[in-house]
């Protein structure tokens, strides 16, 4: 457990974790599985509407290095493959394609879960290990230095540590007072996400049809009593039609969606209350900096194209763990050279997802023959190439880039 250090009323601990999102948890499990002493400092995240995240290999092998990965199997739903339609009109047909998970020999791809669901099986966890001490509170301020990192809390308590990991979302302050630098933009876009029952079965399917306001996904989710056929939502599209659809009696939207999917899982309803999310990008000028380092949307956000998010952010928790692994952290010299190491890995990570996504969306958006004919060809010579589709697939759900330890081990087969 944390202990209490010489100045007055303060916390002394090895790792602060700010933030106790998705990724806050995930890194405070990363740090005291490797036998650190661990604050957890955060708000619990409220329920987020129609959310689900789509996680994959790598982030599947990881969950199961922290303990997660039996509950998240036994509430989510497998992903076995991933349909892309072209539904943009586009003077050249576009040929459909299908990446299948049995391609790479793995059983899945990914695990389809709803957000609310994971934040609670690693919530379970953090409140199960005795090396982590969570602290529901607000973080007001910060202070570092070369010796240092501490977190005055909003009720007066300070928390100092040995090392920041900033997990604290988009508007990190952690980032802020760090002075780090950020490059911020928006897309003319909102995602309208939501839980869906449907009347024909999913077959474990993803599937995504890309339109000119941008992909309408429908990702499976397991079944329910009374409800065998289910999916969640996410559909980006222009602001004002946001508003239009979100204004709509409930039904007539539930055959818009429907149609969008072109009768395909038949009628539609949609469980509890739809969400919407204002699209945007954001990337930081580096990864880490004296005593701490950024996790998660501290350092990345782009559109939920391609399922990226929190699979990018859970490799960011990976591989700052492999990272600062042998690492003494009262050290400057030993703890900068790691950092320096997190930082190349993160940029080449993030950069290459950011810019993935960016170059797809606006490929959708803005209807220019040039962009329609390269990105025709493109999934033409995917869905011709064995070999290509094979490298394509491998690279969305266990990048070859930077894969860090705790990504490599395969999964245990489901128990179950
Ligand atoms: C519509 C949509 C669909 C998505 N689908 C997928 C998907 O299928 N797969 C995927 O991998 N990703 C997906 N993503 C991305 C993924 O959801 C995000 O990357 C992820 O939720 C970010 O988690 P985080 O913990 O980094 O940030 P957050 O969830 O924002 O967590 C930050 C936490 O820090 C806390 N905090 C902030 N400031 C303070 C403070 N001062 N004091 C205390 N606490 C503080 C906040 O309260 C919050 O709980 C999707 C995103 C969207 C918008």
């Amino acid at each position: 457990m944390t202990e209490v250090s010489a100045q007055a009323g303060a916390t002394k601990t090895d790792i602060l974790v700010a933030g106790a999102g998705s990724t806050g948890l995930a890194a405070a499990l990363a740090f005291s599985r490797a036998g650190m002493k661990v604050a957890l400092v955060g708000r619990i995240p409220p329920p987020l509407p129609g959310r689900t995240v789509a996680l994959f290999e790598a982030s599947i092998r990881f969950l199961d290095a922290l303990g997660a990965l039996d509950r998240v199997r036994a509430l989510g739903c497998p992903i076995e493959a991933i349909r892309m339609i072209d539904d943009t009109d586009q003077l050249f047909p576009v040929p459909e394609l299908t990446l299948r998970a049995s391609e790479i020999d793995l059983p899945a791809l990914g695990v389809n879960i709803s957000n609310d669901e994971l934040v609670g099986v690693l919530l379970d966890l953090v409140r199960a290990r005795p090396e982590i001490e969570l602290i529901e509170a607000e973080i007001a301020d910060y202070e570092l230095n070369s010796a240092t990192a501490a977190a005055m809390l909003a009720d007066g308590r300070r928390i100092e540590a040995d090392f920041l990991v900033a997990a604290d979302g988009r508007n990190s302050r952690a980032r802020a007072v760090a002075g780090i630098d950020v490059r911020e933009w928006t897309y003319p876009q909102v995602a309208l996400t939501a839980m869906l029952r449907h009347e024909f079965p999913h077959d474990n399917m993803s599937t995504e049809w890309h339109t000119r306001s941008g992909p309408f996904t429908l990702v499976p989710l397991p079944p329910r009593e009374n409800a065998p056929h289910r999916s969640s939502l996410v559909w980006l599209m222009s602001v004002a039609d946001a508003r239009r659809r979100l204004s709509k009696p409930r039904d007539e939207l539930e055959f818009e969606i429907e149609d969008y999917a072109k009768s395909e899982f038949g009628t539609m309803q949609i469980e509890g209350e739809p969400g919407q999310f204002r699209m945007g990008g954001m990337q930081v000028s580096k990864h880490a900096t004296g005593r701490m380092a950024l996790v998660g949307e501290t350092c990345h956000v782009f559109p939920p194209i391609g399922a990226q998010g929190l699979n990018l952010s859970l490799r960011d928790v990976a591989d700052l763990e492999d990272c600062l692994a042998s690492v003494d952290l009262r050290n400057e010299r030993e703890l900068s050279r790691a950092l320096a190491r997190y930082d190349r890995h993160r940029h080449a990570d993030i950069g290459f997802r950011t810019n993935g996504v960016d170059v797809l969306n606006r490929s959708l958006i803005i209807p220019y023959l040039p962009v329609d004919l390269f990105r025709g060809a493109s999934f033409l010579a995917v869905a011709a190439l064995g070999p290509l589709r094979r490298a394509v697939i491998r690279e969305g759900v266990l990048p070859h880039l930077v894969l860090p330890r705790l990504m490599r081990k395969p999964a245990r087969a489901h128990a179950g």
